[in-house]
């Protein structure tokens, strides 16, 4: 069995090591208990601190480190794209941030899971700490989406997931150009076996998405997967 995980990362320099270590810590005990081979592959998302040199050095000295780097900064769905491509012969995949934001101590549970036959495993966190204001708009946006798209969207589910070789595929075959994975995921099917855990506050670094691009994000999120809010506008 050969496990993959796969890290996108745009100028996570003041994390990275932190990261890493955790990462490795935790692969290299949960592989000889749960008897699998592993690589890492981060995807450097153009950015502009050191996180390429660190990655570079991470590289240097073990085998199993690999990456990809981007010409310029291109946007976190394509750098998962870009590290999808590059692993449709590893028998799952697991996607996580660079920030510490996805517990990497989740990972070994993941992977048991799907050796017991998931093809999707998906990790959902609460939304602790967050404003109530966040709160309430995010609920507001699920019970709309829901109501409208023809996947159903989960709050708190995103893209710290594995994925199993056959869902890899499925979600190669779908060559969307502005790509929604939230949709894509959840469109693709293998119902999913979901772990819950408690949301992390970012501890270094910041954020990369601003407030705007969140709400386009949301817009993307309504208009990927369906024709109803056009087919209103012709009605209209
Ligand atoms: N990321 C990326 N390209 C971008 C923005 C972000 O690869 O253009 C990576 C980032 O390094 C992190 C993950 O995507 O590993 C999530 O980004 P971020 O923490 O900014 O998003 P948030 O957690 O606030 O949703
Ligand atoms: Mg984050």
């Amino acid at each position: 069995m050969f496990i993959r995980i796969l890290i996108p990362c745009f100028n996570e320099a003041q994390v990275l090591h932190h990261m890493y270590e955790q990462l490795s810590d935790i692969l290299s005990v949960d592989s000889q208990l749960q008897q699998y081979r592993y690589d890492i592959l981060f995807v450097d998302d153009g950015s502009t601190d050191d996180t390429l040199t660190i990655i570079r050095q991470f590289a240097h000295v073990n085998r199993k480190v690999k990456y990809i780097s981007f010409s310029r900064n291109f946007g976190k769905e394509a750098a998962m794209y870009a590290g999808l491509k590059e692993s449709n012969a590893v028998d799952a995949l697991v996607i996580i941030d660079s920030d510490l934001q996805h517990p990497p101590e989740l990972i070994p549970q993941m992977i048991n899971a799907y050796t017991q036959g998931y093809h999707q495993v998906v990790a959902c966190r609460d939304r602790t700490g967050e404003q109530q204001w966040r709160k309430r708009l995010t609920k507001l946006y699920y019970g709309t989406i829901n109501r409208l798209i023809d996947v159903s969207l989960m709050d708190g589910v995103g893209d710290f997931r594995l994925l199993s070789q056959k869902a890899v595929h499925a979600v190669l075959s779908l060559s969307e150009y502005n790509r929604f994975s939230k949709g894509i995921f959840a469109w693709i099917g293998f119902a999913p076996k979901v772990i819950h855990y408690q949301n992390k506050i970012r501890v270094n670094g910041v954020s990369k998405w601003s407030f705007k691009q969140l709400f386009n994000y949301a817009i993307d999120g309504l208009l990927s997967f369906n024709n109803k809010p056009l087919r209103s506008l012709i009605y209209i």
